[in-house]
């Protein structure tokens, strides 16, 4: 079992929404496992099957199942994969999702995703983020977003810092059968092995009316 010497907000459900598979454990597993380790009861929304989009229905079980797998490594109590093909989230329309994600999200209080705020960021890393956020204003639920980004660009919402622990992601992750040995994910996973993860808090639980609503693209 994990150590962790910082305290991770309380939360008695959380939802964790991501875009693709890896992300929940590569980018989300350190998060997941403290968040679980507290006794926090982890659910796994993944919005696509992959990173690509994988004709053969045979490789798509073998990724969910795998995924089930990690995540319960991590401490999480299972995944559900949704059948939208990646790459098309940004085509999808934010209700659309966020209705998914609330339908997925009854009874919890917190919702965790992938920080997408930054320059470079996948767009269905952007779409997560923004359906997860309209559904989380819309239930009242806090929202966490996972960051890699410097501490000192965040000045409009509470930072927390979290404890990973790292053997435990790495087992998660090696769940990922079908994920190549030199796969880019592993290096750059390599190069983040800071104990502590950072969680931005884009919607505090308290707050009656969003504080920051992630910009808006022009209507597609
Ligand atoms: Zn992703």
């Amino acid at each position: 079992m994990g150590h962790h010497a910082r305290p991770v907000p309380a939360a008695r459900r959380m939802l964790v929404v991501c875009a693709h598979p890896y992300d929940a454990t590569f980018a989300l597993g350190g998060v997941i496992g403290a968040f679980a380790d507290a006794g926090t009861s982890v659910r796994v929304l993944c919005l696509t099957h992959g990173r690509r989009r994988d004709p053969t229905p045979r490789r798509r079980v073998d990724r969910a199942r795998d995924l089930g797998r990690a995540v319960r490594r991590l401490g999480a109590e299972d995944a559900v994969l949704l059948d939208h093909a990646p790459g098309t989230l940004a085509a999808a329309t934010i209700d659309e999702l966020a209705a998914e994600i609330r339908s997925a999200a009854v009874a919890a209080d917190a919702l965790l995703v992938v920080d997408a705020t930054g320059p470079g960021a996948h767009p269905d890393h952007v779409r997560t983020m923004r359906a997860a956020y309209r559904a989380a204003a819309a239930t009242g639920t806090v929202l966490y977003a996972w960051t890699l980004r410097p501490a000192e660009l965040r000045t409009t919402h509470q930072v927390l810092v979290i404890d990973a622990d790292r053997a435990r992601q790495r087992a998660a992750i090696a769940c990922h059968t079908g994920l190549p040995e030199n796969d880019p994910l592993r290096s750059r996973w390599m190069r983040h092995q800071d104990p502590a993860e950072r969680l931005v808090v884009l919607r505090d639980e308290r707050t009656l009316a969003p504080v920051d609503r992630p910009p808006e693209r022009s209507p597609s």
